[in-house]
């Protein structure tokens, strides 16, 4: 009987098992987190949007999920995700942010420390812009995985949303995951993509985007050297420049973030289980 029961749960397991299933990140459904909403079975891929952004709309075992990311600015409450599906009309589909509070962090630096001079200033803004141009992008290929390789040994900080205060006034928070690894250490592709900006910012000093697929990208910065150039494909794991300390760092770490439909989200969200040896806080 057993043996019986043995098989037939095997059967059941082939015949159930998905033709293009796909590796889910975790669902955190707050600011700096990321909702995967159902959107049920057809032939053709629905379309979705978020706040007018495209969404990544995979297929998992038999329907299709949208993979949202919801900015670290985002508000807790009601949201809308816009889906057209082929030969219907457009439909909303509502879900909950729920509240999450990220650390503060308040400091105290000289006066002269808090703001950029205008040149320095200057050159923030013309990144900045750049880095949206960047972050916009959303190519059509889907990416192979949703879950990612942590890109360098080392221990893992949790300080994704960190809200830094200096003197008084309040920073940007911290928009990724800082790994502590040594000047030189290798900087992996967290998953298999293609390398669509390289350059040398004021805050991220030598930075790497890697496209994943349907504006899944992530971000590898302060590195003290680029081994890649715009346009090269890169698989999970391949080396992709050496961790350092260039642009705002204070010693030598890997900033490495992960954006999904051009918000910023938790990269331990989709970290597989973490390599031997690698420690997380
Ligand atoms: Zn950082």
């Amino acid at each position: 009987m057993q043996i019986i029961f043995g098989v037939c749960a095997l059967l059941l397991c082939l015949f159930s098992s998905p033709a293009s299933a796909i590796n889910l990140p975790q669902q955190r459904v707050t600011a700096g987190g990321i909702a995967m909403i159902e959107l049920g079975a057809s032939a053709q891929a629905p379309r979705a949007s978020f706040n007018s952004v495209p969404v990544l709309v995979v297929q998992d075992s038999t329907q299709w999920l949208a993979v949202i990311g919801i900015p670290l600015a985002a508000q807790p409450g009601q949201a809308t995700l816009k889906v057209q599906r082929e030969g219907a009309s457009d439909a909303s589909i509502s879900f909950q942010i729920k509240p999450f509070r990220y650390a503060e962090q308040r400091l105290k630096v000289a006066p002269g420390h808090v703001d950029l001079v205008a040149q320095d200033q200057a050159r923030y803004e013309r990144e900045r812009a750049h880095t949206a141009e960047v972050m916009a992008i959303f190519s059509q290929a889907l990416p192979a995985t949703l879950q990612m390789q942590q890109p360098a040994s080392g221990r893992a900080s949790s300080s994704f949303g960190l809200r830094r205060v200096f003197n008084g006034q309040a920073r940007n928070p911290h928009s990724g995951m800082d790994i502590a690894a040594p000047q030189g250490a290798p900087v992996l592709a967290g998953a298999s993509g293609v390398v669509i900006d390289t350059g040398d910012y004021f805050f991220n000093g030598n930075t790497v985007w890697l496209d994943h697929g349907s504006g899944l990208l992530s971000m590898y910065c302060h590195l003290s050297t680029i081994g890649v150039k715009v346009g090269d494909r890169v698989s999970a794991g391949a080396e992709i420049g050496q961790v350092g300390a260039t642009g705002r760092a204070t010693g030598a770490h890997l900033h490495w973030s992960v954006s999904l439909n051009r918000a910023m989200v938790d990269p331990a969200l989709l970290l597989a289980a973490p390599a031997q040896g690698v420690k997380r806080k």
